[in-house]
């Protein structure tokens, strides 16, 4: 499957409404283009995929789960914390056929259940956090959540673009013991969702992170 075929699926899964959409977990599904653009950063450039356990923190519609199955996950568990949101993500893994390889678990990310590490692929986390806009500081603890997990051997994460955020989360990886080893720039389009959105769909400027631990690069 090439990347246009795919962003054409990920497009007809179902997302979040208007009604039942939750504002204070920051519920936006992840746009198409951007689901598809982590997981062949992280699927094609960086070989963290195939025949690996992956995953999902937030997985909300299960948009970026789906893709990182497509694009050859060994299993993906998603972990969300909105049951209404889990039974969008079952809905569209079974449209998939892939719901025996999407494990969906109801939990909070900043208390992980414990992630296996004995699979002989590794660990690789894959998330698009709330931006921390509604609820301040959600994007941080997602991101030190999964760092603090034990077995991850690569975390990919979607945050907000701006100067002040670049550097804030270089130093939170840092001085966790992690790397920044790439970061991507991309657009991401959001459809009005929410009372307050005033547009039909409004441009945000996204950086796609990619962070491995220090100790394997061999630089701590
Ligand atoms: N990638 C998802 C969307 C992510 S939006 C998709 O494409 O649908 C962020 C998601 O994180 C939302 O579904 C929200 O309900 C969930 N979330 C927010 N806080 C959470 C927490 N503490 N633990 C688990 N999930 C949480």
């Amino acid at each position: 499957m090439n990347k246009r075929q795919l962003i054409g699926l990920i497009e007809q899964m179902k997302t979040f409404d208007a009604a039942s959409a939750k504002v204070e977990l920051e519920q936006y599904a992840t746009d198409a283009i951007v689901a598809v653009e982590l997981v062949f950063i992280a699927g094609f450039m960086h070989d963290d995929l195939h025949d690996r356990l992956v995953v999902d923190l937030g997985t909300g519609t299960g948009r970026l789960a789906i893709s990182a199955l497509c694009m050859g996950a060994w299993r993906v568990v998603g972990i969300e914390i909105d049951p209404d949101a889990l039974a969008l993500a079952k809905e569209n893994a079974s449209a998939f056929g892939l719901e025996r390889r999407l494990d969906l678990v109801l939990g909070d990310v900043n208390a992980l259940p414990t992630i296996p590490d004995n699979h002989k692929g590794g660990v690789t986390i894959i998330m698009n956090p709330p931006f921390g806009v509604q609820t301040k500081g959600a994007d941080t603890r997602f991101l030190r959540a999964a760092m603090a997990t034990r077995g991850i051997g690569v975390i990919y994460s979607c945050h907000l673009k701006n100067d002040k955020n670049r550097a804030f989360l270089r130093k939170l990886i840092e001085s966790n013991g992690w790397i920044l080893s790439e970061l991507r720039q991309t657009t991401m389009i959001l459809p009005r969702l929410y009372e307050f959105h005033e547009k039909k769909r409004k441009e945000i400027e996204v950086d796609l992170y990619r962070l491995v631990p220090a100790s394997l690069t061999g630089t701590s």
